[in-house]
């Protein structure tokens, strides 16, 4: 329906002989699409954030491709209509089931810091001290990272897909051309970041037409970003990695074209065509762990998603939690979150620079030591100390003082899943890090740049696993997970929200594998965040519903956002199930973030 819509607008301006620039134009005001949370049927799957994304992958699955062509053309649509969370300006990490062989894979998508990156890049040099870290930091050329969302494409196409990198574009480069409908959701991320977007010349050009936030229910189209899109699909990867394209990033990046009024500093950084012309995206064994007879996979370093979520579930391994009272269960969850984050923060960073022990931080025997430390009726004090992944596990045996360092990741990011006909899963989980990365768009190509490189500690510490190393990955809490039963596909899901990714899946796995909720109720869950820290972050729903139940254990609550604000919610997750007989249910989130959508095939 939106999409007839969308292009009938586009029309309309053709004929009226309009500017077809990229704008959202405020003609007869319509209505964003209806987006359906929850879908059960055959055939293949698409979940993610956006009604259009989802359509996008949708036709991909009818016109025969498969789950990894599929998560190509949404990733490349959430490009078009979710601008300020992902595209080909960022990174992200894939993780692939193949049903051929019944293995699970992934690919490591995440940007990386530039060879000229000094570690004091984020200490202003008139202060001594970091840089203030929003809107200053964030919006500068410092922050910018090698991107790696294109190279993931195609290095997925070229390994699972069926499709040719310019064919799975097409259908988000329709989208661009036809324009999607303005929602609430869009209006208030860019309102947000007006400030931010209204420094850069090509930004303020895009984003602020007229000056403002496009409004709710004009159409928004970005035909420069379909050219590229159309560009990268007949040039392939050279132009990017290193060839015009990339000349043009890096030129935007050493010298951001700030507007004359802008107070903000807006830094230069460090990306040059040699970094580009490097960038690799990696092949990674993915993690895995038992829990309650399940395979859990999910990614390694240089994300902490997956040795992170599995530590938290081995440590919940012995306390059964299907057995507990609802609080009892929440009060192990919490505390389960602080003590796989405080070993989160010891031993996690890029492991071709760090020697991260991933394999025993995904041990039942590390899990069962932590586990250990949790008091079946009192929160600890935090920050936890961290554990010893050493290979040698000693009931209860103390952790050792560990520095906790501030938490600065964005709450932006975007997740999706797909599935196939043939059985193949796919959970993608892509970022520009902040809602609107770095707030750099790239002159006449339509797309911006990430702020990934603030996901590094600001501060130098050689003892510190996400120190600033140049040619490093910044460490990531990005947690795309499948599910198997046996060799067999049974949850696939994956969510936004910086460092609180992790909480929310390990939420929303327990809340469907043991407290009797289905997907749709899992998802929908009010969500609570502890990630080693003396408050819990929490939706104000948790708080009502728990808070006072949990109080009694010592849990002390902080909301997560002023309401109304984006950053008053936790995530907005993105699942399939696959139901015994073959049926697969679909699950976005029904409000969050506006609320995903969820689509089959042949629906049931
Ligand atoms: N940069 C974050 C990470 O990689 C993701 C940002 C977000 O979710 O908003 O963990």
């Amino acid at each position: 329906m939106k999409k007839l819509v969308a292009s009938l607008s586009a029309g309309a301006l053709v004929l009226a002989g309009l500017s077809t620039s990229a704008a959202a134009k405020p003609l007869s005001s319509q209505s964003p699409p209806v987006k359906t949370p929850t879908a059960i049927g055959y055939g293949g799957a698409v979940s993610s954030v956006d009604a259009d994304a989802t359509a996008a992958g949708l036709g991909v699955l009818r016109r025969g491709g498969n789950a990894v062509d599929a998560a190509v053309a949404t990733a490349a649509a959430l490009g078009v209509t979710e601008p300020y969370s992902a595209g080909i300006g960022g990174g992200g990490y894939f993780v692939y089931y193949s049903a051929k062989n019944h293995k699970v894979y992934t690919i490591d998508g995440r940007e990386t810091a530039p060879a000229a990156m000094p570690s004091d890049a984020f200490i202003d040099p008139a202060t001594g001290k970091p840089y203030n870290f929003t809107p200053e930091l964030v919006t500068s050329g410092v922050s910018v990272g090698v991107p790696g969302t294109l190279a993931t494409w195609d290095s997925a196409l070229r390994q699972w897909g069926s499709l040719s990198l310019g064919k799975a574009l097409t259908p988000a480069a329709e989208l661009a051309d036809r324009g999607f409908v303005v929602d609430s959701t869009f209006n208030l991320q860019t309102q947000e970041n007006k400030a931010r977007f209204s420094a850069i010349v090509p930004t303020a050009k895009l984003f602020l037409p007229g000056g403002d936030a496009p409004k709710v229910g004009t159409v928004f189209r970005n035909p420069e970003l379909a050219d590229t899109y159309r560009m990268l699909g007949k040039e392939g990867l050279s132009t990017f990695y290193g060839g015009a394209l990339g000349a043009e990033m890096t030129a935007v990046v050493k010298n951001p074209p700030k507007t004359a009024t802008t107070t903000l500093p807006v830094m230069p950084g460090y990306m040059t065509t040699a970094d580009l012309k490097k960038y690799k995206p990696l092949d990674r064994v993915p993690t895995k762990v038992r829990y309650d007879g399940l395979n859990v996979y999910g990614m390694a370093p240089s994300s902490s998603g997956g040795t992170t979520v599995g530590e938290a579930l081995n440590i919940l391994q012995p306390k059964h939690l299907k057995q507990l009272s609802t609080p009892d269960y929440l009060h192990n969850y919490l505390e389960a979150s602080a003590l796989a984050f405080a070993d989160r923060a010891a031993y996690v960073g890029d492991p071709a620079f760090v020697d991260v022990p991933t394999k025993e931080l995904t041990s039942r025997g590390f899990g069962a030591e932590r586990s250990c430390q949790i008091n079946p009726a009192k929160a600890a004090v935090k920050p936890v100390p961290a554990g010893s992944p050493d290979g040698k596990y000693h009931h209860c045996a103390k952790g050792a003082a560990t520095t906790q360092r501030p938490d600065t990741e964005g709450k932006s990011t975007t997740h999706l899943v797909t599935a196939d006909k043939w059985g193949n899963v796919v959970s993608y989980t892509l970022t520009i890090e902040q809602t609107g990365g770095s707030g750099i768009t790239v002159p006449g190509r339509g797309f911006i740049l990430n702020n990934e490189l603030t996901d590094f500690s600001a501060v130098y510490d050689p003892a510190d696993p996400n120190r600033i190393q140049p040619g490093k990955r910044p460490r990531s809490s990005i947690s795309p997970t499948i599910v198997l039963r046996g060799d067999k596909p049974l949850l696939a899901l994956g969510s936004p929200g910086g460092s609180t990714i992790i909480t929310t899946v390990l939420q929303t796995l327990t809340n469907r594998l043991d407290r009797g909720m289905t997907l749709p109720e899992a998802i929908a869950a009010p969500r609570a965040s502890q990630r080693n820290t003396a408050s819990v972050t929490a939706e104000q729903s948790f708080i009502d519903k728990y808070g006072a139940a949990l109080a009694t254990y010592g849990h002390t609550f902080t909301p997560a956002g002023a309401p109304g604000s984006s950053a008053a919610e936790i995530g907005a997750l993105e699942g399939l199930e696959f139901l015994p007989g073959g049926a697969i249910l679909a699950a976005a989130e029904p409000t969050r973030r506006g609320g995903g959508s969820a689509g089959v095939v042949w629906p049931r």
